[in-house]
């Protein structure tokens, strides 16, 4: 029969990739439907993953801020954390951007639909609202934002499953309560953001990782400052330790563990009174009926996608954490433009030589491009460029010198290929290294350049002088 509704470009999911492939397909003229099935756009970046986490991570900030100032000669008094308010205060950050969002959606006159989207055609998908009203829209080309969800672990089932003790990031950034002692399963940047939070709010934390070191994907140069400065907030760290089972017991939550390695040594059972499962996000490719659509899915439920983000069906996109790692935000939002200007008729394809990635830890932890592990475990030959923060005036003058900036650079080249950050406002630091390397900058052109002084930035510019200093073949 005939399609309730008829448009030039569907977008399914109105997480980051979703809203921009849809804003930008309407600025290119394309009469847009975004589909999602909540009531609120932003998907989980923004309901519930990097903007509410980051309005807790400010919160626990200042708080640690505040108490390291007894050092400084200045103490103020223990803090009286209302916890209705600061669960109100993350509700108003987030509600200010969604309502942000829908108004955006608004201007472009972009058609929002809510409701659970479905394929049953190449050119049809169902949407099946709440109330189990169905419609049923026509479109000619599409764009897969579906995005991820938690992974859950294989022994939290039945009771432990519905257990409130136990709980995802979504249920962490809840914040309905401070546990007294918390473990964290998983030593990856979410665990250790949500460890962050309720650490500072008065938990006692224990992490348990299976792999040898937190954070994978870093430099471990970079998470050896990180965890010297966070000694104190764990009680323990637990390395190449499995976490097998999980009992919920009246006095509280039972899990025990074994090593991960033959011959490895695990500690006994232990009580928690909150569970984080913080052990990885999988695609949402199997729950769209894709295959309706003759769109292609992997056993893991990912969408592969060509340069333009086109699957094996040409008129079917698809972008953000449902076509794979890493799983960021402002990756999902690169490639959803990518994807609306192709579709629109233009030349755009992904090209981005390197994505960065942030711990909004304290310190932050931010790299981007090549890391010194990566080149090695590559046989890849590079130089280094370092610039310890002992040096730099103003984190000094912070307080707060724990940190390094560190440049790699080409041997042959000495062009920039990669970089870590690892102290306050990383995270805020990384871009210019991100615009470096894209722009092919080298040594010189990062060192010359002027930076202002005192600023935390100016670590970059010290950090690739230091490496022209050893330099002798240089101009
Ligand atoms: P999503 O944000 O997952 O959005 C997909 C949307 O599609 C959802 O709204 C969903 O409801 C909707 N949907 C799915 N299926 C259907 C269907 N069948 N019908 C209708 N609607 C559907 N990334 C960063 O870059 N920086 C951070 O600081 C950061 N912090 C994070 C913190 C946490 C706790 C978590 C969990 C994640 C964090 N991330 C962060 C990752 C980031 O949230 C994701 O990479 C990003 O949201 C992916 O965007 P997306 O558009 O691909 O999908």
């Amino acid at each position: 029969g005939q399609a309730d509704v008829q448009c030039d470009m569907l977008v399914l999911g109105a997480g980051p990739g979703g809203y921009s492939a849809a804003f930008r397909s309407a600025d290119l003229g394309l009469n847009t439907v975004l589909v999602e099935r909540y009531a609120v756009l932003g998907g989980v970046c923004l309901n519930v993953g990097c903007i509410p986490s980051k309005a807790l991570l400010h919160v626990a900030a200042v708080i640690d801020e505040a108490a390291s100032m007894s050092t400084h000669g200045v103490t103020f008094g223990k803090p009286q954390i209302d916890i209705d308010k600061l669960r109100g205060y993350k509700e108003k950050v987030v509600g200010k951007m969604t309502t942000g969002l829908a108004g955006m959606a608004k201007a472009r006159k972009v058609n929002v639909m809510q409701g659970v989207g479905q394929f049953v055609g190449p050119n049809h998908l169902e949407i099946i609202a709440a109330d189990g009203g169905k419609k049923t829209v026509q479109f000619k080309q599409a764009i897969i934002a579906a995005g991820s969800s938690v992974v859950d672990l294989p022994f939290v089932q039945g009771a432990e499953k519905a257990d409130p003790r136990i709980v995802d990031s979504t249920g962490a950034l809840e914040l309905r309560s401070v546990p007294k002692r918390m473990l964290v399963i998983g030593g990856g940047i979410i665990g250790l953001e949500m460890a962050t939070v309720y650490s500072t709010l008065g938990a006692r934390i224990d992490v348990v990782e299976m792999m040898d070191g937190l954070m994978q994907g870093a430099d471990r140069d970079m998470v050896r400052v990180w965890q010297k400065f966070n000694e104190k907030r764990f009680d323990r760290i637990m390395l190449k330790t499995k976490t097998v089972g999980v009992e919920a017991l009246k006095e509280g939550i039972k899990v025990s563990f074994e090593a991960a390695e033959a011959g490895g040594t695990a500690p006994e059972p232990q009580l928690y009174d909150m569970v984080l499962v913080a052990v990885g996000r999988s695609p949402n490719g199997k729950k769209i009926a894709a295959d309706k659509a003759g769109v292609a899915v992997t056993d893991r439920g990912f969408i592969n996608v060509d340069s333009q983000m086109r699957t094996n069906v040409p008129h079917i996109f698809a972008i953000g954490d449902i076509i794979g790692q890493p799983m960021l935000a402002h990756k999902a939002v690169h490639e959803g433009h990518v994807a609306a200007e192709a579709a629109a008729g233009q030349k755009s394809h992904f090209d981005a030589r390197v994505i960065p990635s942030v711990a909004y830890t304290d310190p932050e932890v931010a790299w981007v491009g090549m890391t010194e592990d990566e080149a090695k475990a590559r046989g890849i030959k590079l130089e280094k460029g370092l610039f310890p923060w002992a040096a730099s005036g103003r984190a000094v003058a912070n307080g707060r010198d724990e940190g390094f900036t560190k440049l790699l650079f080409d041997a042959d080249t000495h062009r920039i290929v990669g970089a870590g950050i690892v102290g306050t406002h990383a995270g805020d630091m990384i871009g210019e290294l991100a615009l470096a390397i894209e722009m092919g900058a080298d040594a010189v052109d990062i060192g010359k350049t002027i930076h202002p002084h005192p600023t935390l930035g100016e670590s970059i510019g010290m950090a690739a002088e230091a490496f022209e200093g050893v330099c002798t073949d240089l101009p």
